[in-house]
């Protein structure tokens, strides 16, 4: 059976969840993030009259999921698809910009706009480059591709462009057919970022550590209210401290990759210069096939199996 990945998930950086979702398993979507969707939705239209006052000529394919307008990339296992939101111009300047319209909340709207959709959305960017591929395998000009984003806070209005990147879209379809080629729920990449599984649909039939998470069994509870500012405060902690990692992540690996270009891939071992001396080490290691392992001998498993109990605390705007 021909599986089918959407182009809005693609990005997201989970491939057990992306495995649930091609493989047709029902996900739980939570009623704020319905509502939070539905806002999107209901304030789309109200974005294209903008857009078109200050100028823009807009074509709009309008409809969500039922939209006009559809991609469709046959992959081996399956496909691509997605409904693109406009394709933009501008009387003598930007023609042919492929816009998605993004409504987002204070706190994501400041980083998208301070740091860009490249760095701040990979999600996005990704969910575009598949609409673009789809668009001009039509026979469509794209000549950009761009986010249109609103503050839902104070209704501020920012548009970040970007060009169409093969690579990017090379690794995306090569990411979903290893999705589409896959038999169990795997467990790299799953999750590949610590905010996912708070946002996941599927976190009831995730059984990543072989029980499923154990918040599931209770019955969900409304907030208890706090002022203390000694709890408040560490809330703030603790999203700083995360978007700093996320951030050191991000350095890491590109300072990684340029020293392994210059490094590895050279076939040396050490680099010195301007007082420092890059080394590296190459170790081979050994990885315990646990999904593998359960699937031949579930009992024996079974046996082996201690429980314990991993607490994940997570912070989000209330
Ligand atoms: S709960 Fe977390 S690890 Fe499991 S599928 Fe969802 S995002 Fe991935």
């Amino acid at each position: 059976m021909s599986k089918i990945l959407s182009a809005s998930k693609c990005g997201f950086p989970c491939e057990r969840n992306l495995f649930y979702s091609v493989n047709g398993y029902e996900g739980n979507t939570s009623s704020h993030s319905q509502r939070i969707f539905d806002v999107g939705t209901a304030l789309e239209p109200v974005i294209v009259e903008w857009l078109r006052n200050d100028g823009w000529n807009v074509e709009y394919n309008q409809g969500s999921q039922n939209a006009e307008i559809e991609v469709s990339i046959e992959l081996n296992g399956g496909k691509l698809i997605g409904h693109p939101d406009c394709i933009i111009s501008r009387p003598e300047g930007l023609q042919n910009v492929l816009i998605d319209i993004k409504t987002m909340n204070e706190r994501s709207f400041t980083l998208w706009k301070k740091e860009g959709s490249l760095k701040s959305k990979p999600q996005y960017v990704k969910q575009l480059h598949v609409y673009a591929a789809g668009l001009i395998a039509q026979g469509r000009k794209i000549e950009k591709l761009g986010i249109v984003g609103v503050n839902k806070n104070n209704s501020e209005l920012h548009m970040d462009f970007f060009d169409f990147d093969t690579e990017l879209m090379k690794s995306i379809q090569d990411m979903t057919e290893r999705v589409f080629s896959l038999n169990d729920a795997p467990f790299e990449n799953s999750p590949s970022e610590s905010w996912c599984c708070s946002y996941c649909e599927f976190s009831q039939q995730c059984n990543l550590y072989g029980v499923p998470p154990v918040s599931n069994d209770k019955p969900e509870m409304p907030p208890v209210f706090t002022d203390s500012d000694i709890v408040i405060q560490a809330m703030h902690q603790l999203i700083d401290a995360r978007e700093k990692a996320k951030q050191a992540k991000v350095q890491e690996d590109e300072a990684k990759n340029i020293l392994d270009e210059h490094i590895r891939q050279k076939g040396l071992t050490s680099l010195e210069g301007g007082g420092y001396v890059c080394s590296i080490t190459e170790r081979k290691t050994q990885r315990f096939a646990s999904a593998e392992f359960k699937k031949v001998h579930p009992d024996l498993m079974n046996q082996f199996m201690k429980e314990s109990v991993l607490v994940t605390y997570t912070v989000k705007e209330a």
